[in-house]
């Protein structure tokens, strides 16, 4: 018979506040029970944890298992020396308390293979959500990766090669990116039409659309095109980062219920302690303008591009928390039932709740009091699995 264990004597964020029950019992890859101690099934074994926190595991929307944060360059081509490496990265992000990433681009689909692996338990690591090869111009954003298209028909066969490979969402390069030499940021990649087919295309086969956007003419066209997501989101214009943010536009992703993914890695803590503070005063603006008007935002970091590692994404979530000047509940809903929500996994991640997976962290500490608790885990289930053990 698969054990039973009760975690008893928490103080239980739930994914939305600050719930009832002190104790949480967990069968095999479930949460089976939730409640005061006093009545914790009798059958369960009682892990007492007087004094500690838990949260639902951490989901971090945008990362890269392929990539090597310590490497400046991007690669040439996949090589398969990467995938122990992968697995490697994917068991220290367990470890840190992220159970959930959405994995945003890879040359081999390799992430797909080590998300089959993750779930059959075969490895520690997040549920993953792979988009496989994104869809790119000809020596656009990430061609190396091997999905360039130069019209509408070559979008739909990298789309479709990506359907063959089994992916759980699509990803299109909407602008240039700074990782790709000869790539602008501010530029868009693709036209309306081609865009809005490929977003429908996707959408019929039931597959949510990621864009990857910097300027802001990427940003309408892919907010037009009712992507399920926008990556970065960074309203670069020619002045910079968060120089061309538009109203409008925003209003075009609020209207089109369409999730921003601002990829703020713990690096931009840079942005907080600069002394002129411009590039800050713009982004905190423009963030505040979307959350104000309504535009959900979910935690993500990017990680995997050069100094952004896999494991990084909680103190990310504490620098997103201070640029973005959110509340502790604010922070870690966009890394939990939010993110959840945003990419449809809802139904058994991002919330403490019986029924759904045990994905859980506990913390020596109280989040909602102090963020930085998030960044000390001492006990990590991923769907039951112990990932780090206190
Ligand atoms: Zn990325």
């Amino acid at each position: 018979m698969t054990e039973s264990i009760t975690y008893s004597g928490l103080k239980i964020w739930d994914g939305t506040g600050i719930a009832q029950a002190n104790a949480i019992t967990v069968t095999g890859t479930k949460i089976t029970w939730m409640g005061d101690k006093a009545n914790a099934p009798r059958e369960a074994r009682e892990i007492n944890c007087d004094g500690l926190s838990a949260i639902p595991g951490l989901i971090d929307a945008h990362v890269h298992l392929e990539l090597n944060p310590d490497e400046s360059k991007p690669p040439q081509r996949t090589e398969a020396h990467v995938v122990p490496l992968m697995a490697e990265r994917a068991r220290k992000m367990a470890k840190a308390g992220i159970t959930t990433a959405r994995d945003l681009g890879g040359g081999a689909w390799y992430e797909l293979s080590l998300r089959d692996a993750i779930h059959r338990g075969e490895v520690t690591g997040p549920r993953l959500v792979c988009s496989g090869q994104p869809i790119t111009c000809p020596q656009g954003h990430c061609h190396f990766w091997g999905g360039e298209a130069a019209n509408l028909e070559e979008a739909k066969a990298v789309l479709a090669r990506q359907v063959d490979h089994n992916v759980d969402l699509i990803k299109v390069m909407a602008t240039g990116g700074r990782l790709t030499a000869g790539s602008e940021p501010t530029d868009a990649q693709f036209s309306q039409p081609i865009l809005d087919e490929i977003v429908a295309t996707a959408h019929n086969l039931n597959l949510p659309v990621a864009a990857h956007c910097h300027g802001t003419e990427g940003i309408h066209r892919a907010a037009l095109a009712g992507v399920d997501t926008i990556e970065h989101c960074s309203w670069v214009g020619s002045e910079g980062w968060a120089s061309d943010y538009q109203d409008d536009v925003a209003q075009i992703i609020l209207d089109n219920g369409v999730w921003v993914s601002p990829t703020v890695n713990k690096g931009w803590q840079r942005m907080l302690d600069s002394k002129t503070g411009n590039v800050l005063t713009r982004v905190r603006a423009a963030y505040r303008q979307m959350l104000n008007m309504g535009i959900p935002m979910l935690a993500s970091t990017d990680a995997g591009i050069p100094g952004v590692y896999h494991e990084e994404l909680p103190a990310a979530l504490v620098v997103f928390g201070k640029i973005a000047e959110l509340s502790n509940d604010q922070a870690l809903r966009s890394a939990t039932s939010d993110a959840a929500r945003a990419l449809r996994l809802d139904h058994k991640t991002g919330h403490l709740k019986v029924g759904h997976d045990a994905d859980l962290v506990i913390l020596d500490g109280d989040p909602i009091s102090n963020l930085d608790a998030i960044t000390k885990p001492v006990h990590v289930l991923a769907r039951g699995a112990t990932a780090l053990a206190g």
